[in-house]
């Protein structure tokens, strides 16, 4: 598992490099056919041992949410805008990374003493980063627009159990893909797609399907938990009613998302397969967000496509947490599915 290394990259939408090399590296020698294409997506092919198998595409993208640099005011403040879906809330005083030389910064706002309770509304026009400069060309000299800027947060092991790093949506998906190429061969030929854009709007996914053509598609994905406190609830009321899927639930299986209504005989294979291996699994039944899946199924003639998913705590944040026993038992049920998958599970 490279997922450390995988977080720590910086891949905001359309400059995913840094993440494309890591994966270019680990899947060399475990895989033919790798290819990037015009978008940045990487492809790779690894053959099957078995004869009349559907062709499995394994997807994960690998872009971040983060922001882009829209303008450098004459005080050396920098004011950005967002890249994907972050909520405005969480940003004032958090650190951040700008440019390629990820030049360290912290998002300003007004300071509580002097917000009066008149300004208590955070709006990303009235956020600024910044760097230490004193004026434009001081700053200009070390940013400029177009810059990507990432959340500066650290990968952490918190005992045995949790993980803690940025961007395990979807780095969490591109390490399970990496560990599957690594391991194998399975009978059915693994199309992998590690895909850019994603955040924006399913966009690489949807060029790589159409390339690789396969019978069946999963997205592999870090998704959110919200397995949080009810702040209505008593302290001891640890239930909460709106949890999407629980760390430590087991892979989450999309039934229907605003991107996707995942065929029931696929559902069905996938969740009768983990049955079989005894893996904990949940349901995620939320309508909000998408998924690759929601272009990689509208490719070509239609692909049938399905959703497995980490559950993630705290996604499109600086710090995500995740379960090591659910990473084994993603990685076993996508492996069980290569292993007995057939041409009913896609079939109509
Ligand atoms: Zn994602």
């Amino acid at each position: 598992m490279i997922l450390q290394e995988l977080s720590e990259a910086i891949g905001v939408s359309g400059n995913e490099d840094a993440v494309r090399e890591i994966v270019l590296k680990a899947i060399d020698g475990h895989a033919t056919d790798i290819t990037i294409d015009a978008m940045g997506n990487v492809t790779a092919i690894k053959k099957g041992t078995g004869k009349n198998r559907p062709r499995v595409m394994l997807d994960a993208h690998m872009d971040e949410i983060g922001f882009m640099v829209t303008s450098i005011g004459s005080d050396g403040l920098i004011k950005f805008t967002n890249i994907g879906g972050i909520d405005e809330r969480i940003l004032p005083a958090l650190r951040v990374k700008v440019g390629s030389d990820q030049v360290p910064g912290v998002i300003i706002w007004t300071p509580i003493h002097k917000s009066g309770g008149n300004n208590n509304t955070v709006k990303l026009s009235d956020l600024r980063i910044d760097i230490g400069g004193s004026n434009k060309d001081d700053v200009g000299g070390k940013v400029k627009v177009g810059d990507r800027i990432a959340f500066d947060s650290r990968y952490m092991e918190l005992g045995e159990k949790t993980l803690r790093g940025k961007a395990f949506d979807d780095r969490v998906g591109c390490s399970l893909l990496i560990d599957i190429l690594q391991g194998g061969p399975y009978p059915v030929d693994v199309l992998a797609a590690f895909t850019v854009q994603e955040e924006l709007g399913l966009r690489g996914a949807k060029v790589a399907a159409q390339r690789l053509n396969p019978d069946v598609g999963f997205a592999l994905e870090g998704t959110t938990a919200n397995d949080v406190p009810n702040p209505t609830a008593e302290l001891d009321d640890d239930i909460p009613p709106n949890a999407v899927c629980r760390l430590g639930g087991g892979p989450a299986l999309t039934v229907m998302d605003s991107s996707l209504i995942v065929p029931p005989h696929l559902l069905n294979f996938v969740r009768a397969t983990a049955e079989k291996n005894k893996l904990p699994y949940q349901l995620k039944t939320s309508l909000g967000g998408g998924t690759d899946s929601g272009a990689i199924h509208r490719a070509n003639a239609g692909i049938p496509s399905a959703v497995i998913s980490m559950p993630c705590r705290y996604i499109h944040a600086p710090t995500a947490y995740l379960n090591r026993d659910d990473y084994d038992n993603t990685l076993k049920l996508i492996q069980a599915i290569l292993k007995d998958i057939q041409w009913d599970a896609v079939r109509m």
